[in-house]
């Protein structure tokens, strides 16, 4: 039986309090994780969820599949690769460098959610900090378009609101105000006070309204603006319901931030749900000026028709190599029967839709329990991941490092 600590990959809280038990093959004792983290853990140790390493569904040694990827890949013309927004620092690292061994394209899912908002936050056109600084400094916290409980379970009683250890006298509430925007009820809506509740897509009118851009700003605004105001510290949680109602767009979020820095400290925190998108905007954008949709065809160019949407869309890529991404459980039919004659590629631990539909399929280690290796965290903190609990599959890193070294030779 070994008993050890480890970070739970479930979802972007990424906690590191995790403490399970593994006797053999088998998970017999999980501690502090929530519903979704254990039934993650379980996961893993459950064979009928994890890949199964193959090419065109017949089971086969790992390889000859890596083998066989790397001559679909070297053959290519117009490969992609896409995903990593799951994989450690040191697989996005190998990662680029095959996009650019291949002159290949590359892109993540922020290509479609955060990618804006992040751009922003890493050219440092908007403020951010850390979940720490956040925790008993900031005395109102805002949440827009964003559910934690759903996405990431333990974000409020593991780094804001049930983690203030600042009580008021009767000792029952953290002293913060918690507020949401959002277009629905949700669990935190019924916890906040005061909760807004929003027209769908009308968040950008709330926003020129708090601005002070606005010529008749609406009593919503007006409230939102009084109670910012009010405020020392404000951080604001920004969620997937925010960026799809601004279609990408921040730049009047941008102002509206700005105005209210003149008086107050505002910071921005992007609520990632992936466990390391951040680790890989930030890299590529180290290396290329860009976060996402790059192409290495010659030099570094960034489009949006390299991002996967586009890819796909217009049937542009000949070979995608999916890493540690699921694109077939999100994407419409309409648009994955494009890629009916696409070599496709996957490295994954778990069994998936895109795991499914690939011709080559390359299972690997779940990181976090059977691989280590370094994450930044949505605010912008590094986690290293714990040592491995079990051994066996080879990391996502391995896998690569192997196609590097084949691919082109
Ligand atoms: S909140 Fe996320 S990281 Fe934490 S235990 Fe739950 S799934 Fe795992």
């Amino acid at each position: 039986m070994t008993s050890t600590t480890l970070v739970c990959t479930g979802c972007g809280c990424l906690c590191d309090d995790v403490q399970v038990e593994v006797d053999g093959d088998h998970l017999s004792h999980i501690e502090n994780a929530c519903a979704k983290g254990a039934a993650y853990l379980q996961a893993a140790f459950k064979p009928d969820r994890r890949a199964k390493t193959s090419i065109r569904a017949q089971a086969c040694s790992n390889e000859a599949a890596i083998n066989e990827a790397a001559r679909l890949l070297s053959r290519a013309k117009r490969p992609l690769i896409f995903g990593l927004d799951n994989s450690t620092l040191e697989t996005q690292a190998l990662a680029i460098d095959l996009a650019r061994k291949l002159g290949a394209a590359i892109d993540d899912a922020s290509s479609f959610s955060y990618g804006p908002l992040v751009e922003r936050l890493i050219s440092k056109e908007l403020p951010t900090c850390s979940l720490s600084e956040v925790r008993d400094k900031a005395d109102l916290l805002l949440y827009w378009g964003s559910n934690p409980t759903a996405t990431h379970p333990r974000h409020l009683s593991k780094h804001t609101y049930y983690a203030y250890s600042d009580f008021n006298p009767a000792g029952w509430y953290p002293r913060v105000t918690l507020c949401s925007i959002d277009v629905r009820q949700t669990e935190l809506t019924a916890m906040s006070k005061p909760a807004f509740k929003i027209r769908p897509g009308s968040d950008q009118d709330l926003i020129s309204g708090v601005a002070g851009e606005s010529h008749a700003p609406t009593d919503e605004a007006r409230q939102l603006s009084e109670l910012i105001k009010k405020s020392r510290f404000c951080a604001i949680f920004c969620g997937l319901g925010l960026v799809h109602s601004l279609e990408g767009d921040f730049a009047v979020f941008t102002r509206m931030v700005e105005a209210l820095s003149q008086s107050i400290r505002v910071a921005v925190i992007p609520m990632i749900a992936e466990t390391n998108m951040l680790g890989f905007n930030q890299r590529l954008h180290r290396e290329t000026g860009y976060v996402n949709s790059i192409s290495f065809a010659a030099g570094a160019s960034r489009g949006r028709e390299y991002s996967i949407l586009e890819q796909v869309s217009h049937q542009a890529a000949d070979c995608i190599l999916f890493i540690g991404s699921d694109p077939f459980s999100a994407m419409p039919l309409s648009l994955l029967s494009k890629l009916q004659d696409t070599d496709l590629i996957c490295l994954d631990h778990f069994r998936t839709l895109t795991t499914e539909a690939s011709d080559v399929v390359i299972a690997t280690a779940v990181p976090g329990v059977e691989s280590k290796g370094n994450t930044v965290r949505f605010d912008g903190d590094s986690i290293s991941l714990a040592e491995p609990i079990r051994e066996g599959l080879p990391a996502q890193e391995a896998v690569l490092r192997q196609l590097l070294e084949k691919v082109g030779s």
